[in-house]
């Protein structure tokens, strides 16, 4: 039998994703020694499968758009040819060279980095399969952040080669000529982006009546309308009830009526898994939801003593910029702080072109709560910034508590909107009255203003707004 090597540790965090590597870096900066255990590339699905490779490519189709509208701004650009392997490649590059700036930062903060599956065997022992052999890691304290996965849903022919999900598109080397996508949730809607972009004939097919339910309605009929404008095709309340090969090519049985759909790739992106339920943590004993999340206390704490899980296993939101701040606020008070969040102040970006960022609560979850609320909107077309960059598509919508018009929310529709965003999360972070907005010089011109509107708006005083209020 092998011998096991053993180590002693303060903290012991099981996956280096955006939560794990955060809690272990910030753990680090608090003195204590850390050990972090990852199977496959630091950074987790964020940095390696997602969020980074995602808005590389998107970045590409977002160039062929621009050089398509080029003759608006006065540039020839005749002939102009995709070459999808350089699009991959530098994705590729991108994603290695962040990756390569994390392992650095892991090695500087003296981090101990175990490659390899981690097993838990007791709230303070875990045992890592290494490549060089079984070691035993005890700790004072376990993080557990070991995320989530593609949902792959039971539909018949959904394991045929050409149906995939995101970690597959990411690895196509070629542009498909045509893609039906399942889902037209944020993994949706950013595929279909991005490969409209790119001349693929894209279908999305999705079963709730409208393109991501849990958003603003005005905010998600407006960005159906855009991408629809722009040749990708959706079909609303569509169930698949199968998915099978005929003549090389891909075809989907959707609902009571049999409308047939084909195409040469299907993408199914109908939500994730969480990982939380492997044996190993069930025999721990912790508390699971009907979800599989890990149940935690706002300190990110579980049910058992020196036990902490941050990120996608414990559910809500799967949001990378969340599992960051969660882990981050678990590792503080691992370490004897006392941290919390703020979930009322979580922003959240769909990077389609043009984008959606939101924060806080939406006009129909207001209703849904029974807060009287107000709302404000400024639309794009009326902002010279976006006149002038070509980008007039979108509006910013502001949600007021109607009683002390305190911001509850906002949401941006428009070019650039999940770097505008942040001012609203600053804004609903510290629950100002939307008359600070309102006043708040911003600078001329830029979209940003579209903000100082929809705020002004929502008291009645916008002043570039060609019919004031809207309520
Ligand atoms: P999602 O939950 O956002 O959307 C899934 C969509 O699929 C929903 O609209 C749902 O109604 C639909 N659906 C479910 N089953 C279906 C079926 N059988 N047929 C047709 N439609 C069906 O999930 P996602 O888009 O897969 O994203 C997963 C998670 O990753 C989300 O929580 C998301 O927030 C996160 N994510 C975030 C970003 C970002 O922040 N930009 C990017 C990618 C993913």
């Amino acid at each position: 039998m092998d011998s096991i090597n053993c180590l002693e540790t303060n903290v012991a965090i099981l996956g280096g994703g955006p939560a794990g590597y955060v809690a272990a870096i910030r753990a680090a900066q608090l003195g204590a020694e850390v050990v972090l255990i990852e199977e496959r590339e630091v950074g987790g699905v964020c940095l390696n499968r997602g969020c980074i490779p995602t808005k590389s490519l998107l970045k590409n189709s977002d160039m062929a758009r621009s050089i398509k509208k080029s003759k608006e701004f006065g540039l020839q650009t005749d002939n102009v040819q995709i070459d999808w392997l350089s699009a991959w490649t530098r994705k590729e590059r991108v994603v290695k060279n962040l990756r390569m700036g994390l392992e650095k930062l892991i090695a500087d903060h003296k981090i101990t980095l175990l490659k390899g599956k981690g097993i838990v065997i007791s709230p303070r022992e875990l045992l890592v399969a290494t490549a060089e052999g079984s070691i035993k890691v005890s700790c004072h304290s376990l993080l557990i952040t070991v995320g989530s996965e593609a949902a792959i849903p039971s539909i018949s022919g959904v394991d045929l080669p050409g149906v995939i999900n995101s970690d597959g598109a990411l690895e196509l080397k070629e542009i498909p000529s045509s893609l039906v996508i399942i889902g037209a949730g944020v993994i949706g809607l950013e595929f279909a982006d991005m490969f409209n972009g790119v001349g693929t004939k894209v279908t999305v097919l999705e079963l709730e009546d409208r393109i991501l339910p849990g958003e603003d309605k005005d905010i998600s009929e407006e960005l159906l309308k855009l991408l629809k404008r722009r040749g990708i095709a959706f079909k609303m309340g569509a169930r698949v009830k199968e998915i099978r090969e005929t003549n090389g090519a891909l075809e989907l049985a959707v609902s009571e009526k049999e409308t047939m759909y084909t195409a040469e790739k299907v993408l199914v992106a109908v939500g994730r898994k969480l990982r939380s339920a492997t044996a190993d943590i069930i025999k721990l004993g912790i508390e699971i939801d009907e979800h599989g999340a890990i149940v935690v206390n706002e300190q990110m704490k579980t049910n058992i003593e020196g036990v902490y899980a941050a990120g996608d296993i414990i559910g809500g939101k799967l949001l990378a910029h969340l599992a960051f701040a969660e882990g981050r606020v678990a590792i503080e008070n691992a370490l004897g702080m006392e941290s919390r969040l703020n979930y009322d102040a979580v922003p959240s970006c769909v990077y389609t072109h043009p984008e959606l960022a939101t924060v806080g609560i939406n006009e129909q979850e207001a209703g849904r709560r029974g807060i009287p609320v107000r709302v404000g909107r400024f639309d794009f077309r009326q902002n010279g910034r976006a006149l002038a960059m070509g980008e007039r598509d979108g509006f910013v919508k502001i949600v007021i508590n109607a009683e002390d018009h305190v911001l509850l929310g906002g949401q941006i529709l428009g070019a650039q909107a999940s770097e505008m965003i942040s001012e609203l999360t600053l804004a609903v972070t510290l629950g100002v009255k939307v008359e600070i907005l309102a006043d708040m010089i911003h600078p001329h011109p830029t979209l940003s203003e579209a903000i100082m509107e929809a705020c002004g708006d929502a008291v009645g005083r916008s002043i570039h707004k060609a019919i004031n209020r809207i309520n």
